[in-house]
């Protein structure tokens, strides 16, 4: 007897998504695109040198979202779990090889997000020049906010990143000192890829990261228009 053919999974899997304020809505989460070095404080205190490099990008899977915060189980065969605040950006559209002038088009709305790094094994993985993924992909690993709508009078060029470790402050910084501005990161993205609506950027991270404990809980705000709460759990 031949064996039954495969099915697709019943029900199917459900998507990814971040709520949106006041529009009682989700955003569908395609992909999670991250940069970095996007701060020069923060590209020194990583050894990069005073002039890093252009900031390069990676992917998180959607599997790694929290959406708007909770409990992040620790990750397994990590003994140097750090924190990494940054804005948010959320497209409703895409293309290819956008424009600076046109890239704020594309915004659907913003948010604080945390690029949770195994820092022990990406430094594992820098050394051996293997692949970042488990350091920066792993389950749990991008915890985001609600998303705020963008406002096209108030283009996001200035604000404050805030990130509180059980309420002492570890991470300050303001966007506007990102070595490549939000526009500018979208239009060297869609010079690589094709931009979809649905993508997300995490944007980069100031000076000051540092590491976790199970039980921290760890606060991130921007500018006071949105936060983000989460508690580091016990592993799975
Ligand atoms: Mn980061």
């Amino acid at each position: 007897m031949p064996d039954a053919p495969p099915t697709a999974p019943d029900p199917a899997p459900s998507l990814p998504g971040l709520p949106v304020v006041d529009r009682g809505m989700r955003f569908v989460v395609g992909r999670i695109w991250c940069v970095g070095r996007n701060y020069a404080a923060h590209a020194a205190e990583m050894g990069a040198g005073p002039v890093a490099e252009p900031p390069f990008f990676f992917l998180k899977p959607t599997s790694s979202l929290v959406p708007g915060g909770g409990d992040v189980p620790w990750p397994p065969e990590t003994t140097d779990l750090q924190h990494e605040v940054e804005l948010v950006i959320a497209l409703a559209g895409g293309g290819r090889r956008i424009p600076e002038s046109e890239a704020d088009r594309l915004l659907f709305g913003f948010g604080v997000g945390i690029d949770l790094t195994r820092r022990d094994a990406q430094s594992e993985a820098k050394r051996a020049g293997r692949p970042w993924t488990l350091a920066k992909g792993f389950d749990g690993s991008a915890p985001c906010s609600v998303l705020l709508p963008a406002h096209p009078d108030r283009p996001l060029r200035a604000g404050r990143l805030r990130l509180r470790v059980n309420g002492r402050l570890r991470q300050e910084g303001d966007i506007a000192d990102q070595i490549w501005s939000v526009p500018a990161l979208l239009a060297r993205l869609s010079s690589l890829v094709e931009l979809r609506a649905g993508d997300l950027v995490f944007t980069g991270t100031p000076a000051g990261v540092g590491s976790l404990a199970p039980g921290d809980r760890v606060d991130a705000s921007f500018d006071d228009r949105v936060s983000l709460s989460i508690r580091i759990a016990p592993p799975l």
